[in-house]
């Protein structure tokens, strides 16, 4: 049937959703009313005339064509009036609604993520002792990740079920601590170390590891580092700093201990306990009734690391902590599943509100 219609009707009737969507009123429907099935000069009384002067044969077939494309446009034109006639209505109440004496809404406020809020906090306790805070790229080499910081070739944190290479430069990876920005620090301050009389810094980040997530493991997550290279630098030294920070913290009657343990980049090495927070140590769910919590680990730098830097292990020396943020965060606000941390839910977010 369609052989029977002319070219620019056929291309009219293709075209016919497209301007229904686009006429956004009443008027421009109005209009499109008027091109397609008004009484004179529209597409619509064309084909009428197109009818009349058919050959007999062919005026069956002809009228169920025209037929059928008037119909079609009719119902199309109905049904967008209706959609145009709804959205104004609505539209006129709203603004009938609107009373210009009435002050403007407020947007609502945002706010720092809790973790970031922790993280801020850490660097002010640090800040009144001299550090300040040092940043590195998240996309690290294995350099700067595992050499520099006296981590053996065999050991498991490198292996690619532990941390994420890149496909296209399996040379490089996601840091899996904040420990290269303590690499590419040292290398930057070693050639003026004497000058400057040491270093001391922070070192806030997000850090990734090949962990499946559950409530208290991501693959991504948030360290705060600090270290400290100076003359004669010893335990007692990281002890009171940590000692300060930590009532800082926790409270000014917080307790704190140090119990040895190994890791690569620091001899001797430690983990910290603090008192804990929740139960003044008297025994709680957190601290399962021994009074402590683990909170960081530490320890005196290696020498290794700072030879690796340029710098003399005979001359200097120092001390080094790190901590997991969204663990510190879980046991201040008791909340069981780190995922929350991350997955914005206002309502958990807002009464994160006292967090700090
Ligand atoms: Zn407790």
């Amino acid at each position: 049937m369609d052989q029977l219609l002319p070219a620019e009707i056929l291309e009219a009737g293709q075209a016919f959703p497209r301007a229904l969507a686009a006429c956004g009123d009443l008027d421009s429907l109005l209009r499109l009313k008027g091109i397609y099935v008004g009484r004179e000069a529209s597409h619509a009384a064309r084909l009428m005339e197109l009818l009349k002067v058919a050959p007999k044969e062919q005026k069956r077939d002809l009228g169920a064509a025209i037929n059928a494309l008037k119909q079609q446009w009719e119902e199309g034109l109905k049904h967008r009036q209706a959609e145009l006639e709804t959205a104004k209505k609505s539209l006129n109440a709203l603004a009938s609604s609107w009373d210009p004496a009435l002050p403007p809404p407020t947007p609502a406020q945002g706010a720092l993520n809790p973790l970031n809020r922790l993280m801020d906090r850490l660097v002010e306790v640090f800040r009144p002792l001299g550090f300040h805070v040092e940043e590195g790229p998240e996309v690290e080499t294995e350099a700067h990740n595992f050499d520099g910081l006296n981590i053996p070739e065999d050991h498991p944190a490198k292996a690619s079920s532990d941390t994420f290479y890149l496909a296209v430069h399996p040379e490089l990876l996601l840091r899996t601590h904040t420990s290269p920005v303590q690499v590419r620090t040292l290398l930057r301050v070693a050639p003026d170390l004497a000058a400057r009389g040491g270093v001391r810094f922070l070192a806030p980040g997000r850090v990734y590891r090949k962990d499946e997530i559950d409530p208290t493991h991501s693959p991504m997550f948030h360290q705060v580092e600090g270290m400290l290279v100076g003359h004669g630098i010893g335990m007692q030294h990281l002890k009171g700093t940590l000692e300060y920070a930590l009532r800082a913290l926790f409270g000014p009657h917080t307790e704190i201990r140090l119990r040895p343990s190994y890791f690569p980049f620091v001899e001797p090495g430690c983990e910290v306990d603090v008192s804990c927070p929740l139960c003044g140590a008297k025994g709680c769910r957190v601290c399962k009734g021994s009074g402590w919590v683990e909170i960081l680990g530490a320890g005196l730098i290696h020498p290794n690391v700072l030879r690796y830097a340029g710098i003399d292990p005979d001359e200097w020396s120092g001390w080094a902590f790190g901590m997991g943020v969204e663990r510190m965060a879980m046991m201040l606000s008791q909340t069981p599943d780190l995922r929350l941390f991350f997955e914005n839910d206002q309502r958990f977010l807002q009464a994160m509100g006292g967090l700090d």
